[in-house]
């Protein structure tokens, strides 16, 4: 594969050729050639991506045969946990050739598979497809629908932002089946569920929630570790360990979250300034919302192959977001908090 190659031909870099990212048409004659040599060419999760392209092409061009066809071999092709894409453009290829019903099946297997994953997957550009699916399908089936999709979004660290379409049409789908013949325990529920998100969205009009980390250099210098340790912290890999199952058993949609590294002498000017203790857990909550506000925190989670936000230089997925730091039971306690609705609120 020459990567320069498929960049000058499709404008896009081989690094960001991604689900969703459609070639330009104009280029689709060239691009579809390259492509074609690659799925012969290249092996495994490449030849995946580059059938997952020329997937995208057909659909384009109004092949959908073709376009499953690909797809079902990138999904041969991908390892087990990279198999979402292909399943992803399965549903997306139906739905575009009119198949509302082919495309509701293709994705209930997706969030079965999104389910089944110990991991987040949370790059999935799945809330706009969904809101389409719910725009195309009848609204009682959507319903029935409705509490799986609202689960991967929670999954995913839900951001009410970015699904506010998929939320309006939540909404609508309750609307719609209001007396009809569906289960109206399950119609209350997302009703009830979808107020709490509202609620939740309403009550903090930042939307946003904000912790403050310690760099492990901290616990080196006796008169910072002294901030650190007032605060409750006495060593950074507790402390790392602690931030992160705290946000990880905090389900909160709408409430985008961060980390904020402190400083200790930005901390200690900003005391100052504002004539406060720094050895303080209100003020070094303070302190990080500034940082929030000055943009100088990071969001939480981290994409999963990012650096991870502790500041290790390992990737996120093998540091602080590996699956096993959460133990058993608080795994269990999450996903019952998840299927249950209880204990998204923040605290
Ligand atoms: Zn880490």
């Amino acid at each position: 594969m020459d990567p320069e190659e498929i960049q000058r031909v499709t404008g896009i870099p081989v690094v960001s050729l991604a689900i969703g990212d459609a070639v330009d048409p104009a280029r689709n004659a060239a691009a579809k050639a390259i492509f074609e040599r690659e799925v012969v060419r290249a092996q495994g999760p490449e030849r995946a991506q580059m059938a997952t392209f020329l997937a995208t092409i057909y659909d384009q061009e109004g092949d959908a045969a073709s376009a499953l066809r690909l797809l079902e071999q990138a999904c041969q092709d991908s390892p087990a946990e990279l198999r979402h894409p292909a399943m992803l453009g399965h549903a997306q290829v139906r739905l575009n050739a009119g198949d509302t019903a082919g495309a509701l099946i293709e994705f209930d297997e997706l969030l079965a598979y999104v389910d089944a994953q110990p991991d987040y997957l949370r790059d999935l550009k799945l809330p706009a497809l969904c809101a389409e699916m719910l725009r195309k399908c009848d609204p009682e089936r959507a319903l029935l629908w409705v509490e799986s999709g609202l689960r991967l979004l929670l999954r995913m660290g839900g951001d009410l932002n970015d699904a506010r379409e998929l939320y309006h049409h939540y909404r609508a789908v309750v609307a719609a089946c209001a007396g009809k013949r569906v289960d109206q325990k399950l119609v209350a529920q997302v009703d009830w569920f979808l107020n709490e998100i509202t609620a939740e969205a309403d009550s903090d009009p930042i939307g946003r929630a904000v912790l403050g980390y310690f760099p492990p250099a901290v616990f080196d210098i006796p008169e910072d570790r002294e901030i650190a340790e007032a605060v409750g912290f006495t060593d950074a890999d507790s402390q790392r360990i602690a931030i992160e199952r705290c946000y990880r058993m905090q389900i909160s949609p709408g409430i985008t979250k961060y980390i904020a590294s402190i400083d200790t002498s930005g901390l200690r000017a900003y005391a100052r300034r504002n004539d406060m203790d720094p050895c303080s857990g209100a003020v070094v909550k303070l302190y990080a919302a500034q940082l929030v506000r000055d943009n100088r925190a990071i969001r939480w989670p981290p994409e999963r192959n990012a650096s991870c936000w502790c500041g290790s230089g390992t990737k996120y997925k093998k540091c602080c977001g590996a699956p096993h730091l959460l133990d058993p039971e608080e795994t269990a306690l999450r996903e019952f908090q998840i299927r249950t609705g209880e204990g998204w609120r923040y605290s």
